[in-house]
């Protein structure tokens, strides 16, 4: 699969389409999902053009895996997920139910979130 370098997080990350932010670094960009599902609902994606976890585990850098799992554990506990826990979760392909062609984390947080997977 290649890359869609018109998906609405490309988009988002050339200033396209506006976001609320959370955070930015150097490997990431993290911002509310517009849809959300629990009481807190964010999303953190690289700045380079990964469509899927597996396509970043096998391309990317040393330095931006390190540097955007960082960023993870970091947006989460900017978001209270270090004293009361979160649900980080990546959806991959079809299956797994992935709407958006772009590597993204949600992270969950703010309330219980209740069953693994529903
Ligand atoms: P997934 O099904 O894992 O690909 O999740 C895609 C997520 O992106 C969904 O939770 C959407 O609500 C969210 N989303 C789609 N468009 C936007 C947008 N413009 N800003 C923020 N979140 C978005």
């Amino acid at each position: 699969m290649i890359y869609d370098k018109n998906n609405i997080f490309a988009k988002i990350l050339r200033g396209e389409i506006p976001c609320k932010k959370v955070y930015e670094n150097d490997y990431v960009l993290s911002f509310y999902d517009i849809n959300p599902q629990k009481k807190v609902h964010v999303l953190v994606i690289p700045k380079g053009e990964y469509i899927d976890l597996d396509d970043f585990n096998n391309k990317a850098s040393d330095k931006e895996i390190v540097g955007f799992n960082k960023a993870v554990t970091h947006v989460a506990n900017l978001v209270g997920g270090k004293d009361k826990g979160y649900r980080a979760l990546t959806n991959i392909g079809n299956d797994g139910g992935q709407e958006v062609p772009h590597l993204h984390i949600h992270i969950f947080a703010g309330e219980k979130i209740g069953k693994m997977v529903s």
